[in-house]
């Protein structure tokens, strides 16, 4: 059920075709939000088609919100700024930015590639500076913030050197951006998602998978809708004395 009513507002969540991002973008449009469904430009047309699928069944809801769909790749500034253009000539500006996008590429330090470590800076913490940048103009008083970091910016997860900076990062630029935008009543707070059933899973190894469901007291994985229920919390006008924080959803394992 939500209880949060979102109509009026223009929200942007990144990285919105499938998993997480999906799960976010769905909470915002039941609960009456007007979507900006953000999706990569993938060759061959794969994220297109997922993204356009999303966005018909996403406007069926009794709500029959607004869903525009829209392409960058957050690794590109000059594509974040004109994503950001297009949000403003269509939906005259933005409440809620969402910044999801994120990559995984796991390997221990000896065997980490160059390519794999600029991959993951580039996607994850890159990203979200470039999208928090471009939309800082566009985004209106009274905005939020909410930058998807992990558990693994909060504790050492092997093989995640790479991820795990990016993910700190966030951490880190979450906390000066709650500061610089306060003056502006704009809230900026990270969630520390713990182990979420998504299409990412798919990366990590079983016995691995394993290992983590020991040590999730609440004794299951995260889905989706975990996280997009703390997300719609964070964006709410009920949370506007919340900035700079960093909350871990992890079923207690954190
Ligand atoms: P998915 O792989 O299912 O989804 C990732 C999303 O990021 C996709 O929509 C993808 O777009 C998008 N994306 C990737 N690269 C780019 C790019 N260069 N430009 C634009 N979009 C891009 O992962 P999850 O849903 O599991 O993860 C979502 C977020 O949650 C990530 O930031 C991840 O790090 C974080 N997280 C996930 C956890 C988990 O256990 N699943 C745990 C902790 C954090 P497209 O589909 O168009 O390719």
């Amino acid at each position: 059920m939500i209880v949060f009513d979102f109509r009026g507002k223009v929200v942007l969540v990144t990285g919105s075709s499938r998993g997480i991002g999906a799960g976010i973008l769905s909470a915002f449009a039941q609960a009456g939000a007007t979507c900006v469904l953000h999706f990569w430009d993938d060759p061959d047309g794969t994220n297109r088609r997922d993204a356009e699928q999303l966005a018909t069944q996403l406007r069926q809801l009794p709500q029959q919100p607004t869903i525009h769909v829209f392409s960058a790749d957050v690794r590109d500034a000059a594509q974040v700024a004109a994503l950001m253009q297009q949000i403003q000539q269509t939906c005259g500006g933005l409440d809620i930015l969402v910044n999801n996008a994120g990559i995984l590429r796991d390997r221990t330090l000896k065997k980490m590639t160059l390519e794999e470590w600029h991959a993951v800076i580039q996607t994850n913490l890159d990203g979200v500076f470039y999208c928090c940048k471009f939309a800082h103009d566009i985004l209106r008083d009274s905005g939020r913030i909410v930058n998807i970091s992990s558990i693994a910016g909060l504790i050492g997860v092997h093989g995640q050197t790479n991820y795990a900076a990016a993910k700190a990062g966030v951490i880190g630029l979450t906390r000066v951006l709650a500061k610089e935008l306060a003056r502006r009543q704009i809230t900026v707070n990270a969630i520390a998602p713990g182990v979420i059933q998504t299409a990412m899973l798919g990366e990590i190894k079983p016995d691995v998978l394993a290992e983590y469901l020991k040590q999730i007291p609440i004794g299951r994985l995260g889905q989706p809708a975990d996280i997009a229920n703390a997300v719609l919390f964070l964006a709410s006008e009920e949370s506007g004395y919340i900035t700079g924080q960093v909350l871990p959803v992890t079923g207690g394992w954190v």
